[in-house]
């Protein structure tokens, strides 16, 4: 959703914002998170889920291909979630200046 108007539409792919707001013209790609603070969300987030993968390797022994299943979609999808989270807590930010 929009910051500005409240136009819904603002993902273009699960963790991309479109070009900018149908509604109201706002430039969403010039307030992008990308580069070094994509870099910041990104890189602990994937030290927390790599030290999870192995607690929970020690505590329940899951098949090799229950985990080569399961575990890249829900890394994929914790890191889609929270980058789409950053970029919209950004966003908010900056319009609001
Ligand atoms: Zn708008």
């Amino acid at each position: 959703m929009c910051p500005c108007c409240g136009t819904k539409g603002l993902w273009a792919a699960p963790g991309q914002f479109t070009q900018s707001c149908k509604g109201c013209g706002l430039d969403f790609r010039r307030h992008e998170l990308k580069g070094r603070g994509a870099y910041m969300v990104v890189f602990p987030l994937t030290l927390v889920l790599i030290l999870a993968a192995l607690k929970l390797d020690e505590a329940v022994r899951l098949p090799a291909l229950a985990l080569v299943t399961i575990w890249p979609l829900l890394v994929a999808g914790t890191i889609v979630t929270a980058l789409r989270w950053a970029k919209a807590a950004v966003l908010v930010a900056r319009v609001r200046d």
